[in-house]
């Protein structure tokens, strides 16, 4: 039983992500695999939860630095003066260059973003509001501010798809109008937002090398937790960690 669905290891650091384990026993509060303290859960399923995904990524969940996110575009910047596993209140990203630093984004259904450069990592929950409203430029900036100059390279988790993020025409057209491109048809023919391809273009214009192919939809696989198809739902990880050694893998 792994809760654990993607590891990637790259220049500068190592990063999983999470999801759903439909093998695993049903868990009725916050589901099998819920790894956020802000959702609904039994306190006893989440510590069952984290130590397996700390056993699965050899890190200790005591120190993991969660987001806890505002669908807003501020960073935080964790230095070694941040205590190890403070919670990072009011931020949707972050970046460190400690070594063995974890920090942790929380989503079900907005893009979980995973960033590397050779002397930092970072990560990033990209919502509609925070695509809009500038969070990949704020942490790619903030990344690049603690790492110096270097590649930067970045890996999208599960997030809902143009597919299934069905809006309002009003809605799709006022996100159109502040970046083209982002508007999309569902698969049933109505007006969507595609989420992953506006974060994915973002990073590639900032000049970030997307890796890997494109996450799964959340809506669509029930291996992942999706606010839209059960608003209820506990929340999947994206963690990353820059790499103690600075090992430079390729
Ligand atoms: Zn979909």
């Amino acid at each position: 039983m792994t809760f654990v669905q993607r590891s990637v290891r790259l220049s500068g650091g190592r990063g999983w992500f999470t999801g759903r384990d439909l093998q695993a026993p049903p868990v009725p509060i916050g589901g099998e695999g819920n790894l956020a303290h802000r959702r609904p859960h039994r306190p006893s399923d989440l510590a069952a939860a984290r130590r397996e995904v700390a056993a699965a990524t050899g890190t200790d969940a005591t120190t993991w630095h969660l987001l806890q996110q505002v669908h807003g575009s501020d960073v935080a910047v964790v230095d070694p003066a941040v205590a190890p596993g403070k919670e990072l209140r009011g931020v949707d990203a972050a970046v460190t260059a400690v070594p063995g630093r974890v920090l942790g984004v929380q989503a079900a259904d907005c893009v979980p973003v995973l960033l590397f450069a050779p002397g930092a990592v970072g990560v990033a929950h990209a919502g509609r509001a925070g695509v809009l409203g500038g969070v990949i430029a704020a942490v790619v900036e903030a990344l690049q501010a603690v790492a110096g100059t270097g590649p930067l390279q970045a890996v999208l988790g599960p997030a809902i798809g143009g597919c299934c993020y069905e809006v309002p025409p009003a809605l799709h057209d006022a996100a159109c109008e502040v970046l083209p491109g982002i508007g999309a048809r569902t698969a049933w023919g109505t007006h969507s937002l595609d989420l992953p391809a506006a974060v994915r273009r973002q990073l590639t214009d900032l000049g970030v090398d997307v890796l890997g192919p494109p996450a799964p939809c959340t809506y669509d696989d029930e291996a992942y937790f999706s606010h839209r198809r059960d608003p209820g739902s506990g929340r999947q990880l994206g963690l990353v960690v820059r790499d103690a050694h600075g090992e430079v893998v390729a």
